[in-house]
């Protein structure tokens, strides 16, 4: 796999100030497939100086220059989809055709819809006797997971360049690769120098420095609720603006009278897509007492339908997952499941491949909701079935976890689906299959997270306001 040997900073690939690597795996044959330099504070500090010498010209752009500029961002992503997706198959593990239609299809619809809104948003509004001005807030520090390597990008960078921010982009170990492709094809795309930069790195040196550098207005981080506590606290103390987006554990709640097998089949598709590590995954089915063995023999039918095996088979659809230490984080979680007194009905701990970090699709049935499995986040393809007595019990149930991200509701009804999401404690809510919409605010409730991406609510978290009376 191409890397680049170096930090992209102030629009040229720069020599990287340390001498430590690191290592890219291939998880679905545990090859090293590359390596890039891991950042140090020296990296980040130059790459935040860089931001913040390119802001106040960017800033000072014209919207609908920058919309232009995200639109040919966005045709780049386009015209590279297939190195995209290879590239995210290789270090990541996802399936082929997952990863041309998800995780370059979506950033690819997310650039757009900045190109968009960067030219038609309201950037000035008057209010009485003032006139509001939504200014952006400066630079940014993005911080980013490997479960969807280029949209959590994409989700930072594209509404951060619509505000008039410059950004400092610090991706995940797993997957450097394709943030590297990230910033070539943002330099394709002809993004002034500094506006956008890449330190790789880790976490605790490069992410860390990132998110104390004084010279960071604002930070962006996008990963596990526990790192979510430590960046919150560093900007808290430095009184600096911070988006977290977290963890999760959401609810599939069937109703009686919805249509079964249809909300089990996608139930469990929303669960073993991307191999279970989705943040807002629907992990938690809530199934009427009544109906819980039926479900249970429906969702152990539907997980035959995920083969896995080589990412780039085409018939593959279930990938292994991204590490070995997610990998035998998975396998505990399983392990507890079984301790606990679930009822395992497919999948388990028996590896299905002898290479690669494999964990078979695994249904819990019987499950309750104090279980652990029932209130971690396990990132990988398991499933909990929990029955429910009635309306009550489901609602106390699904809103009796620490999160609150995502979450679907099925009824016989749009009404009473809509009824029930209006109650539940948790930012998104899919009804009776409602579809993924890049438009709409996404961001949790309670320890999911602070702040929303997404659509005109995402470009917001960029801007702040200044008002001006007369
Ligand atoms: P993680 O928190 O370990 O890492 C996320 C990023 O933070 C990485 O770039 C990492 O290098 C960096 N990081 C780690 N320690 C740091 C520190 N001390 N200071 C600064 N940066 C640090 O999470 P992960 O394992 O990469 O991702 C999985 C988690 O992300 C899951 O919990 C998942 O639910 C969550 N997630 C949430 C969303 C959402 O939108 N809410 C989306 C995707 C993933």
């Amino acid at each position: 796999m191409k890397a680049h040997d170096g930090m992209y900073i102030g629009g040229e690939w720069r020599p990287a100030a340390g001498t430590g690597r690191i290592e890219v795996v291939n998880p679905a044959d545990e090859q090293v497939i590359g390596s890039v330099p891991a950042g140090s504070a020296e990296d980040v500090d130059a790459a935040v100086r860089a931001a913040r010498a390119a802001f106040p010209g960017w800033a000072a752009t014209a919207p609908a220059e920058r919309a232009a500029l995200i639109g040919a961002l966005r045709d780049v992503l386009a015209a590279r989809k297939g190195e995209f997706a290879e590239t995210i198959t290789a270090e990541l593990g996802s399936p082929l055709g997952f990863a041309e239609a998800v995780h370059v299809g979506a950033p690819i619809a997310v650039a757009s819809s900045y190109a968009e809104l960067a030219g038609s948003y309201a950037f000035e509004e008057r209010i009485g006797n003032s006139t509001v001005f939504m200014e952006p807030v400066g630079v940014v520090g993005a911080i980013t997971p490997w479960n969807y390597p280029l949209h959590q990008v994409v989700a930072k960078v594209a509404p951060a360049l619509a505000a008039g921010c410059t950004v400092v982009l610090k991706p995940a170990e797993d997957t450097p690769l394709t943030a590297q492709l990230f910033a070539e094809a943002v330099h394709e795309a002809g993004v002034p120098a500094g506006v956008f930069n890449l330190v790789t790195g880790t976490g605790p040196v490069a992410g860390q420095a990132l998110a104390e550098h004084d010279g960071v207005d604002l930070v962006s981080f996008t990963g596990s609720t526990a790192v979510g506590k430590k960046i919150g606290a560093i900007a808290g103390a430095a009184v600096k603006r911070v988006a977290l987006e977290l963890g999760g554990k959401s609810a599939n709640v069937i109703l009686p009278g919805a249509d079964l097998a249809k909300a089990v089949a996608a139930g469990v598709g929303h669960v073993m897509n991307n191999t279970g590590q989705s943040c807002n995954a629907l992990t938690r089915m809530l199934v009427h007492r009544d109906q819980h063995e039926e479900a249970v023999a429906l969702a152990a039918a539907a997980v035959a339908g995920y083969p896995s095996g080589d990412p780039r088979d085409r018939a593959t659809r279930l990938g292994p997952v991204v590490n070995a230490t997610q990998r035998d984080r998975v396998r505990s979680y399983i392990h507890k499941g079984l301790s606990e007194g679930a009822r395992l009905v497919a999948g388990g701990l028996d590896a299905p491949h002898e290479r690669g970090y494999f964990i078979a699709p695994t249904v819990f049935a019987d499950v309750t909701p104090e279980m652990t499995i029932a209130q971690e986040e396990i990132f990988g393809p398991v499933l909990a079935i929990l029955p429910y007595e009635d309306h009550d019990d489901a609602l106390r149930i699904a809103n009796g976890t620490v999160y609150g991200l995502g979450g679907a509701v099925w009824a016989a009804d749009e009404e009473t689906a809509v009824a029930f999401a209006r109650r539940m404690d948790t930012g998104q809510v899919d009804i009776n299959g409602g579809r993924f919409n890049v438009l709409a605010p996404f961001g949790g409730y309670k320890q999911s997270g602070v702040g929303r991406e997404l659509g005109a609510h995402g470009l917001g978290e960029y801007l702040q306001t200044k008002s001006l009376q007369f």
